[in-house]
């Protein structure tokens, strides 16, 4: 397995700013990696950070239809906006196809065993389907990575989005897929965006019981969420034995995240990722690649994913100061918690050894 870790990064991410007053702004790319820099982490032997090449609309359509790229590319030209908090211009676009860019460098490189692990800062558009955006998402970056995978031979892909919200659009496209394990770790959709993520949508068809949703009380803190995460996650990639890891998220579920309602701390994060690589490496030989994009508190930001970040790389500690105390978790939350891991368990039963 190789040492060897790719981190893609561009100046022009900083383009990707969806406007004054909106949660997604271009600085924190350079914010976070101008935080990486002065602690060190960019310093690590092992460590190569890559300028990728913007992807191309070839790339977008092995996943997306063609009338909605042409779409976004129209509404790019004119200026205009997908949806209310969705606008899109020539910037914002040039910095997507450099992002997703950077998305498939990083899976190739680890795919091909250059590297062992890919990072992509930016990336997890996981709102976007087949033939829709929004949620701040044109292009789902996450599938166009499966399907320029599967074009080099890759033939099974577990995707852990453990992003605050559910990634309803990489859930949609691959409802009925049993190819793609698709586990989404998140909020209660019934308090949060885009509503959607219930433990009962477990896929259909031949995809029954590949799309699998890990709806978590808010209020949910580090030990909760692991726990779900080390019931769940961890037996289902050790019976499905991918040929490669995707995790998206970012640093949306922390406790003073402004869009979400989950309690994770930064050590939280450092733990997720680091359990994320230790699982990489028992079932698929270490190939894991982190997209890392989400985050609506600029100050713990660049601390969390510094967090993702160090535990993907498989540093042993992580000390960072926060800014700000952890709530304490009530002590119903994990019995709500425990709750789900059973419910899912039951649901999944048929499907799944491991939960007979
Ligand atoms: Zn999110």
């Amino acid at each position: 397995m190789s040492e060897r870790v790719v981190l893609s990064f561009h100046e022009k991410f900083r383009q990707y700013d969806l406007g004054e007053g909106h949660p997604f702004r271009g600085d924190r790319f350079v914010d976070a990696m101008k935080f990486f820099r002065e602690r060190g982490l960019l310093n690590l032997p092992n460590l190569m950070v890559i300028e990728p090449r913007p992807a191309s609309k070839i790339d977008l359509l092995r996943v997306h239809d063609e009338d909605y790229v042409d779409l976004i590319f129209r509404l790019a030209s004119e200026n205009r906006s997908y949806d209310i908090e969705t606008p899109v211009s020539n910037q914002i676009l040039e910095a997507v196809l450099l992002i997703i860019g950077g998305v498939l460098e990083c899976g190739r490189a680890v795919y091909s065993g250059e590297a062992g692990r890919g990072i992509s800062l930016g990336g997890g558009f996981h709102h976007a389907g087949r033939n829709y955006g929004g949620g701040f998402c044109l292009f789902n970056d996450v599938a166009i990575l499966i399907e320029c995978l599967r074009v080099n031979g890759a033939k099974k892909f577990l995707v852990l989005d453990y992003d605050v919200h559910a990634g309803n659009g990489t859930s949609d496209i691959y409802y009925c897929d049993p190819s793609v394990l698709f586990i989404s770790i998140h909020q209660d959709p019934r308090t949060i965006y885009p509503g959607t993520g219930f433990t009962w949508q477990i896929g259909e068809g031949e995809g029954k019981g590949y799309n699998v949703n890990i709806p978590l009380p808010p209020g949910t803190g580090d030990e909760s969420y692991l726990y779900a995460v080390k019931e769940i996650f961890i037996p289902l990639a050790e019976e499905f034995k991918p040929e490669i890891i995707i995790a998206n998220g970012g640093s949306d579920a922390h406790f003073a995240d402004k869009l979400g309602d989950l309690s994770l701390t930064a050590r939280g994060f450092f733990k997720l990722s680091s359990l994320i690589r230790e699982t990489a490496d028992k079932v698929c030989a270490g190939k894991l690649v982190m997209l890392i994009g989400s985050g609506y508190n600029p100050e713990v930001l660049p601390i969390c994913w510094h967090a993702l970040v160090a535990g993907a790389i498989g540093l042993q500690s992580f000390d960072l100061k926060e800014p700000y105390t952890p709530p304490i978790e009530p002590p119903f939350i994990r019995r709500k918690v425990q709750g789900v891991v059973e419910e899912l368990r039951s649901l999944l039963k048929e499907n799944w050894r491991c939960f007979k």
